[in-house]
């Protein structure tokens, strides 16, 4: 098990820089996200974390060691692929038992570290089969199985369901989240899917444009997202953002849309000019008396729930409400927001001001 800290970690490819100075720590234990679309930068990351890429600049320690210039083969780590590289000439046995033989462990050893893997992942029945003919869950299974047996201080993965269909990755993601739940060995998950952050992660870093924009619990990242784009990046809908200009100072309570006051959170940040109110879906309610108005556009039925869309005078927002409530494109409809858990963002990235 294994506590990783990166300290003002950098990388450049040439005149491009894929990770801006970034800071966070993994504590021990901790199955940690690293989240954000494509080309954010967590994979190099994520290679850099695991010794297959140098830093540019600043310090990966692994357990209060200083380990950013060390290679990946003496950082005790293990690191499991999206696309499971197997070897395909041998049984799952020997596919497994592979890391300890090149490593020297004595044969009798291996044998029972093998079974103690292949019970953790429910594979004994297979250990003898070729991988060839293996089911795609099966193979996932084996490579995780050639990772776990060497016991390494943490797990490094990019995206390793990623190649897998959307009823059977979330299986997988359960049996991963199972699986490190026994075994309490640090993970670093690389994934560009916000649901498969937030269901399976301890703690999530959001990057963006090789920027990390906020690093916490899953619970804050969602209630208290820092910047404009991890509030659109996280939850489905997203985030909706009515604009507005105004302004607003220490100690603010309110805000005013549209000539109509909202009571929000108390604001330890002022700002002023173009301003943006970020309500979630799931925090707006109807209400008859409410005379802030939005003119019903369509709705979608999902079951317990609907998502209404609605034209309001500082944009179209969506609504996630009961679908007992019955609504009608064209109807007009009064608008409440959950006060706690509305959110102001100034200035231009957008940071959330609290
Ligand atoms: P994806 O999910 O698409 O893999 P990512 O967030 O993991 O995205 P990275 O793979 O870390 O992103 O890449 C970040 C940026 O760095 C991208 O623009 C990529 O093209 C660039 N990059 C990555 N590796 C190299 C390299 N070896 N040489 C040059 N540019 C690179």
């Amino acid at each position: 098990m294994a506590q990783i800290r990166i300290e003002n970690v950098r990388k450049e490819f040439g005149s491009f820089t894929a990770v801006q100075s970034s800071s966070f720590t993994i504590e021990d234990g901790e199955f940690f996200m690293l989240l954000g679309p494509s080309g954010c930068g967590k994979t190099t990351t994520l290679r850099m974390m695991a010794g297959l890429e140098l830093p540019t600049s600043g310090e990966i320690y692994i357990d209060g060691e200083e380990v950013g210039m060390k290679p990946a083969s003496q950082r005790d780590i293990a690191f499991v692929f999206q696309m499971f590289a197997l070897y395909p000439h041998m049984n799952v046995r020997r596919n497994i038992s592979y890391p300890l033989l090149s490593q020297g462990v004595p044969k009798t050893e291996v044998r029972t570290r093998v079974q103690e893997v292949a019970r953790i992942l429910k594979i004994q029945d297979i250990l003898d089969k070729p991988v060839g003919g293996l089911s795609g869950g099966d193979r996932q299974r084996v490579a995780l199985g050639r990772a776990i047996v060497r016991r390494p201080k943490a797990f490094f993965m990019d995206e390793p369901l990623g190649a897998l269909d959307a009823e059977f990755r979330e299986h997988m993601a359960e049996e991963l989240r199972a699986l490190h739940d026994r075994m309490g060995a640090t993970t670093v998950y690389v994934t560009h899917d916000q649901l498969e952050a937030m269901q399976m992660g301890d703690k999530i870093v959001v990057m963006n444009h090789g920027v990390v924009e906020q690093f916490g619990l899953p619970q804050q990242i969602y209630d208290w997202p820092a910047t404009l784009f991890v509030a659109n990046f996280i939850g489905s809908p997203s985030m909706n953002f009515l604009e507005f200009d105004g302004m607003v100072g220490i100690g603010s309570d309110h805000v005013t849309l549209d000539g109509h006051r909202f009571a929000i959170p108390v604001l330890r940040q002022g700002a002023e000019g173009r301003l943006t109110l970020g309500v979630r879906p799931e925090h707006i309610r109807f209400s008859d008396a409410a005379p802030y108005r939005g003119r019903v556009i369509a709705t979608e039925y999902l079951g317990t729930t609907q998502i209404v869309t609605l034209k309001t005078a500082n944009g179209d927002i969506k609504a996630r409400i009961s679908s007992a409530v019955s609504v009608k494109a064209g109807e007009t409809v009064g608008l409440e927001f959950d006060s706690r858990t509305l959110t102001v963002f100034a200035g231009e990235r957008g940071h959330a001001l609290v």
